[in-house]
């Protein structure tokens, strides 16, 4: 029987048996991965395994001309815009968390619009509204209004809120929203259901298909990730490929991309249960961009200036900068609780500059937009 939803394909696939195919990779395996324009389960896992770690230089060397083969010298930049800061979940790495002390604030529309004009002014034309899981303090009509504004003053405005029904997404669809960032943070249901205690978040099931409702009612882009470090890195970036691949072949009019937040210090949170070195880093951005040449791939301010300028080549396609994690926090500076700790703290400016010498052209305009209507 065909299966439905991407909940079908995780039956399908127990951590068990995707340990041990990752773990029973050869390096002939991998060189064949490496070779293979289609990839399939078993190349992903090839690529992510022990002997994949091992040829990483070679892993590197095909990552970085796939990318400038389907992406050109492309880079997109954008801007988180936090409007709240109150949660009702308890996540248990995460500075919102509704058990954290950080001070709470939700932003008017009309703090939001202020936020957003400086944005626009630092040269920025994609934004992401991102928010605490709280619709009480930021209800949908909250969102509707305010991206009705800012679709006018921005090429492309994303969210990162709580989940959504289809008509939810559907209204913000309609307003002007164009994308939608849903991070599952574990593909392991055991540990998903440890760090999530309470709270709607509970439902592991609800959160994957919120993804694929977004991706139905009209989202024209869909960004999907794991948080790295709550769960084993190889087994968890086994997931998310299949993930974007499913995406990808069924919703086909999204353009797919994969994030790789790596778990930074929040208040009160836990530390990283299983850490994930620069070079695991490396590892998982290539292999995901051997296996799915046509994703996008973003890197975000969790990582430091150093960092992001060598990851950058190897299938970066998308990264933000200058991002400020706290509600108001472009124009009143710390006065509410931050998500995490950002790292690259280097104005668009300083970023733009960067990239340009890196042999980039850096994206504002979205093209795609003009495109579609
Ligand atoms: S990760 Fe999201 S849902 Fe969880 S506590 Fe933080 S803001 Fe709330």
């Amino acid at each position: 029987m065909k299966a439905s939803t991407f909940s079908d394909i995780l039956k399908e696939w127990p951590i068990e048996r995707v340990r041990r195919l990752i773990a029973t990779r050869t390096e002939a395996d991998v060189k064949a991965a490496l070779e293979n324009p289609d990839g399939t389960a078993s190349d992903l896992a090839s690529l992510l395994s022990p002997v994949g770690s091992d040829l990483l230089e070679a892993m590197a060397q095909r990552s970085a001309s796939l990318t400038r083969r389907r992406f050109g010298n492309t880079l997109q930049f954008y801007a988180p815009l936090y409007v709240s800061n109150y949660c009702v979940n308890c996540c248990r790495y995460c500075g919102f968390s509704r058990h954290s002390k950080v001070p709470r604030r939700a932003l008017s529309i009309g703090e939001a619009l202020a936020e957003a004009e400086y944005l626009r002014d630092e040269g920025f034309r994609h934004i992401l509204l991102v928010s605490g899981e709280d619709p009480e303090h930021v209800p949908l009509p909250y969102f509707e209004e305010l991206s009705a504004l800012l679709s006018d003053q921005f090429a492309s405005v994303c969210i990162e809120i709580y989940p959504l029904d289809f008509e939810g997404y559907r209204r913000l669809v309609r307003v002007g929203v164009d994308g939608l960032t849903l991070y599952q943070e574990t593909y392991d249901p055991r540990v998903y259901e440890n760090v999530h205690p309470a709270g709607p978040k509970r439902d592991f099931t609800g959160r994957l298909q919120a993804v694929e409702l977004g991706a139905a009612a009209g989202m024209r882009s869909v960004g999907i990730g794991a948080l790295l470090g709550l769960a084993s890195r190889r087994e968890e970036m086994f997931y998310v490929g299949l993930h974007a691949r499913y995406l990808q072949r069924h919703y086909w009019r999204s353009h797919i991309s994969i994030s790789f937040p790596r778990m930074q210090k929040a208040a009160g949170g836990i530390p990283p249960q299983a850490p994930v070195t620069d070079s695991d880093l490396v590892q998982m951005i290539c292999a995901q961009r051997i296996f799915l040449p046509d994703v996008g791939l973003v890197l975000s301010t969790r990582e430091s200036a150093y960092r992001r300028n060598h990851l950058l080549p190897l299938g970066i396609t998308r990264i933000s900068a200058a991002s400020v994690t706290e509600p108001g926090g472009y124009l009143d500076g710390k006065q509410s609780g931050a998500q995490f700790e950002v790292h690259d703290k280097r104005s668009l400016r300083e970023m733009v500059d960067t990239a340009q010498a890196l042999g980039y052209d850096p994206v504002f305009k979205n093209w795609d937009a003009a495109y579609h209507s």
